[in-house]
């Protein structure tokens, strides 16, 4: 196993706000599967902003578990801003992303670890949505609407657990909203993206930070913005340069 902790082979990249419950069997789950992969990891949690002890009990995890950073906002500023404070400190190989609701599992992580032999990003896809009835339609009609009027083919965007070449960030631009666009902003930056079918579990403690007012109204208008940036790309073709 590779021990250099200064750059370890992954950086587990997690936000949460307000999930205070889910959090040691989240990081029990994380030490198991991590064991198996026997590659050396460091654990990034984001507390966005969490008013229910969260970041206190994460100090309590690191006292026994140093491979956990925390990085803990003083107000709550959106999962896309957590991810991207997590990516900047991140100093992994590969970035592995996941909800901290323990709705992704972190058994599936070698799921997506096979597939980056071949590709740059790997897409979870839950193909088999948990959760309640509006939230799933809801999904289905954001990723149909999303992949038509970006000409996108991924399934699910909205699943957290991926996995990312750590030079996939050295060019793209993070603003709120985009972690639902990383499979095409990946894309347009040239690297090789693909998906993969992964579990997902119903939420058995805290509550979802999402419904269909902030979300689907909001990412409407990324949308048309990343589709305006994937028209407007620059193309050209050389046949000399002296
Ligand atoms: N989250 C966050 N900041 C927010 C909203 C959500 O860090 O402002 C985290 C949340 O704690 C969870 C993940 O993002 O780890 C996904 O949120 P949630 O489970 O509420 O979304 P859902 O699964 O219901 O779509
Ligand atoms: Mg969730």
């Amino acid at each position: 196993m590779d021990t250099d902790i200064k750059t370890p082979e992954l950086s587990i990249v997690i936000p949460l706000y307000n999930e205070r419950d889910n959090l040691i069997p989240l990081e029990e789950q994380l030490e198991t599967e991590l064991a198996k992969l026997n590659l050396s990891y460091e654990i990034i949690l984001i507390d966005d902003g969490s008013v229910d002890g969260s970041a206190h009990l994460i100090e309590s995890l690191q006292k026994h578990n140093p491979n956990i950073r925390l990085i803990q906002f003083g107000h709550n500023h959106g999962q896309s801003a957590a991810f991207a404070a997590g990516f900047k400190t991140a100093r992994g190989k590969i970035f592995v992303t996941l909800d901290a609701d323990l709705q992704n599992s972190p058994a599936d992580i070698h799921l997506l670890l096979e597939k980056m032999k071949d590709y740059d990003v790997v897409c979870g896809w839950r193909h088999k949505r948990n959760d309640p009835w509006i939230k799933k339609i809801s999904s289905k009609i954001g990723n149909a609407v999303r992949n038509k009027l970006s000409d996108e083919d991924i399934a699910d965007t909205g699943c957290s657990l991926k996995a990312f070449r750590r030079e996939c960030f050295d060019h793209v631009k993070l603003f709120k909203g985009m972690h639902r666009f990383f499979p095409t902003l990946m894309k347009m930056e040239g690297f090789r993206v693909t998906q993969v079918k992964v579990n997902h579990y119903p939420r058995l403690h805290g509550v979802s930070k999402y419904n269909i007012r902030n979300r689907l109204f909001s990412s409407f208008k990324d949308l048309l913005a990343i589709r305006w940036m994937k028209n407007r790309q620059i193309n050209y073709d050389i046949i000399k340069e002296d």
